[in-house]
């Protein structure tokens, strides 16, 4: 039997990237995914690429009547969650000096606060036994100068799912980070003004990493896949480096 047969998942940013590999890795294992992102037509796109058992919802994770609007829908349609993937999220890399209030507050409430909020506004409707997985980042143990937000928010999802994984352990519900290094998705180029600058991110990372490479959007999908699955069924509280050694070596 696939792993996830019968299965209610929510991911959000499940347009793009790993967000759609995870989407289409859930599908085949047999779950019903729910993806958010803002861009309608991205999500349109990524409905036809996942081609069944899906149902797209535009909406933004900062905002809370998005989430309120996204767990009715879900709740409606499908009644009990199974797992949550709370994983859209942005960077925009700055120097420390360059911070704006306006910067640090975005950063926050879409990366640390909109992770937050979707997860504590679906307990509601989540089974017994549901998996909450967040994707963190590799870089909330590392001092690279140009993520000093960034970094600081995936830190914060690293601490949530400790509290959660004590908090609702006796539901039987599991909660664990995800923290992808770098992994070739649409993230990597938008982050910076040009192409060159994006492949010198590539190649500095390239020679930190154990594997020599940058990972791809599936690999971090299988990650998922084995969190939301029965496979981690004694696996709570957790960081999981999906990052070619870059952290842990
Ligand atoms: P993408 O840019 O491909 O995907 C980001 C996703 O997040 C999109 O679906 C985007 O959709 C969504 N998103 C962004 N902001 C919001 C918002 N406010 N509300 C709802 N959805 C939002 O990049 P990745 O797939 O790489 O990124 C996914 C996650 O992986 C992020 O949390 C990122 O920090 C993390 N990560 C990525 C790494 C990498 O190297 N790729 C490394 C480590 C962590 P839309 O724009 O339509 O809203």
């Amino acid at each position: 039997m696939a792993a996830l047969t019968g299965k209610v998942a929510v991911i959000t940013g499940g347009n793009s990237g790993i967000g759609l590999a995870t989407a289409k890795r859930f599908v085949q294992e047999g779950a019903y995914v729910f993806i958010t992102g803002r861009r309608k037509p991205e999500l349109d796109k990524a409905v036809a690429e996942i081609g069944k058992s899906v149902t797209a919802f535009q909406g933004d994770v900062s905002n809370l009547d998005d989430l309120d609007r996204l767990y009715k829908l879900v709740a409606e349609t499908k009644g009990k969650i199974d797992i949550i993937f709370a994983n859209a999220g942005i960077v925009e890399p700055l120097k420390t000096t360059d911070v704006t209030p306006e910067h640090f507050d975005k950063t926050f409430d879409i990366n640390a606060r909109g992770a937050y909020f979707t997860v504590q506004k679906a307990i509601p409707f989540l089974n017994d036994g549901a998996s909450i997985i967040l994707n963190g980042s590799g870089a909330w143990q590392k001092g690279i100068p140009i993520y000093s937000t960034y970094s600081a928010t995936k830190a914060a999802l690293r601490s949530f799912v400790r509290t959660w994984a004590a908090e609702f352990g006796s539901r039987g519900i599991r909660a664990n980070v995800i923290s992808p290094g770098p992994i070739e998705t649409p993230i990597l180029d938008s982050q910076f003004p040009t192409k060159e600058a994006a492949d010198a991110l590539r190649e500095n990372f390239k020679t930190q990493i154990p594997l020599g490479r940058i990972g791809n959007p599936e690999e971090v999908a299988s990650a998922a896949v084995f969190l939301a699955s029965k496979e981690s069924s004694y696996i709570s509280g957790i960081d999981l480096p999906v990052d070619g050694g870059l952290v842990s070596v």
